[in-house]
């Protein structure tokens, strides 16, 4: 297993981990296979999408604010309810196939940790296999 850090800088923050991944992936020298993108955390997820516009992250944040309020109403004595829920609907986990080295993407695909009670220093956990 990889054991990688990234800090985040605001409450809700994505950040684009494809190089961080892709740079791995190829220390590794894995031909074909795949990789596990693992958060090991309860309020700090992740998930694949676009990375070519900006603005698409800058919506799911809008969207996830919408969708899940701070002030909900939950009962949660640590008053993060809502990072949690967040972190459900993104996932803590990613496969992505590894074809000649490289990760297989799409065109406008990048891999994103979703922090949802930053800012902090949170974990990304890889597994690299072959076959
Ligand atoms: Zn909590």
């Amino acid at each position: 297993m990889i054991n990688l850090s990234v800090k985040t800088s605001e409450r809700v923050d994505f950040i684009d981990i494809t190089d961080l991944v892709a740079t791995e992936v190829s220390k590794a020298a894995v031909d074909s296979g795949t990789v596990t993108v693992y958060v090991p955390h309860t309020t700090c997820g992740v998930t694949i999408n676009e990375s070519a516009d900006p603005d698409v992250v800058r919506d799911m944040k809008m969207h996830f604010a919408k969708m899940v309020p701070k002030d909900g109403g939950f009962r949660h004595y640590e008053g993060n309810s809502d990072s949690h829920i967040k972190t459900t609907m993104v996932g803590s986990s990613e496969t992505i196939f590894v074809e000649e080295g490289r990760l297989v993407l799409g065109t406008w695909q990048g891999v994103f940790l979703c922090d949802f009670d930053g800012p902090r220093t949170r974990k990304v956990y890889l597994k690299i296999r072959a076959g």
